[in-house]
């Protein structure tokens, strides 16, 4: 088994006992340690720690920026890489969201060469993904150009260091007061992350207003199939998707 910053996996080793037959650290591989940007792409390699994404991304996805300081501690995002977060397949993992509303994909790469995943056909089921056994994530590949407006909603029950109940992620483009392009990445709303392509087909050519966005505020409170468990009920889950998008706009009435 892979192994990176071990901040997923040392949680299963403490507390559930977990210890594969073989664990192999690949956090110090230079293939998945480059960071590239080009005039369409951002490639990101998967073995970079979150706080070294941060740093040699130099502000150049907001996006990011406003996830990594409600994803758990810096302690954590020392170690945590991006490829292990999704490695892990969770529904609750911050950057998935993120990725999805930026159109990411997964560079996968095995013996057999490379691949490439747009990350919205990557999950397949509950911490299930097209990642085929001897495959690693090689890097994250962000199209450009962004869209102008862009945040993360981490709803969880502390402030900080906590997994995320619900969390939202846009990436949405406001003309004059009108949407032009609209992409919404979900997690703690289905056993998978998702996009929410209802919600963004009556989102595009709406007014940026409270009254523009309510049809796709109700289309987006209805995306996904949300559970209770510990962390919410899916009463709850439904509410914070259903306040998302009237929020976001009072937030940023310009767009
Ligand atoms: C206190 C605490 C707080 C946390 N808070 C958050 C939070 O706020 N948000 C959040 O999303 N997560 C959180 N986590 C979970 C964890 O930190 C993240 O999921 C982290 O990104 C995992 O990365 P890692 O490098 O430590 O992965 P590891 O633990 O090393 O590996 C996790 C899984 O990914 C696989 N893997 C690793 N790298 C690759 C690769 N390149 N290709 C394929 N598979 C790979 C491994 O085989 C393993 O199955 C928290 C964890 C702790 C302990």
């Amino acid at each position: 088994m892979a192994i990176a910053g071990s901040t997923d996996l040392g949680v299963e080793a403490n507390l559930r006992g977990s210890r594969p037959a073989l664990r192999v650290a690949i956090d110090q591989l230079p293939e998945l340690r480059s960071l590239s940007v080009a005039q369409d792409v951002v490639e990101i390699g998967a073995a970079l720690s979150l706080s070294e994404v941060e740093r040699r991304l130099e502000g150049r996805i907001p996006l990011l920026d406003a996830v990594f300081p409600q994803f758990a501690s810096r302690l954590i995002r020392n170690g945590a890489t991006i490829g292990g977060n999704l490695g892990t397949g969770s529904p609750i993992g911050d950057l998935a969201p993120a990725l999805l509303a930026l159109d990411a994909s997964v560079v996968l790469v095995s013996t057999a060469g490379e691949r490439v995943v747009p990350l919205v056909d990557y999950f397949t089921g509950y911490r299930a993904s097209v990642r085929a056994p001897g495959e690693l994530i090689a890097r994250i590949r962000v199209p450009l150009p962004l869209a102008g407006t862009t945040a993360f909603h981490k709803i969880a029950k502390r402030r900080y260091d906590d997994i995320s109940s619900v969390a939202v992620a846009f990436a949405v483009e406001v003309v004059a007061g009108r949407v032009e392009r609209a992409a919404i990445g979900l997690g703690g709303v289905a056993a998978t992350p998702v996009r929410a392509p209802e919600a963004e087909a009556l989102l595009v050519g709406a007014d940026w207003t409270a009254d523009g966005v309510a049809a796709a505020a109700a289309a987006l409170a209805a995306t996904g199939t949300p559970i209770d468990d510990h962390r919410a009920s899916a009463a709850y889950r439904r509410a914070m998707l259903g306040q998302a998008l009237p929020r976001l706009v009072a937030e940023r009435p310009g767009g």
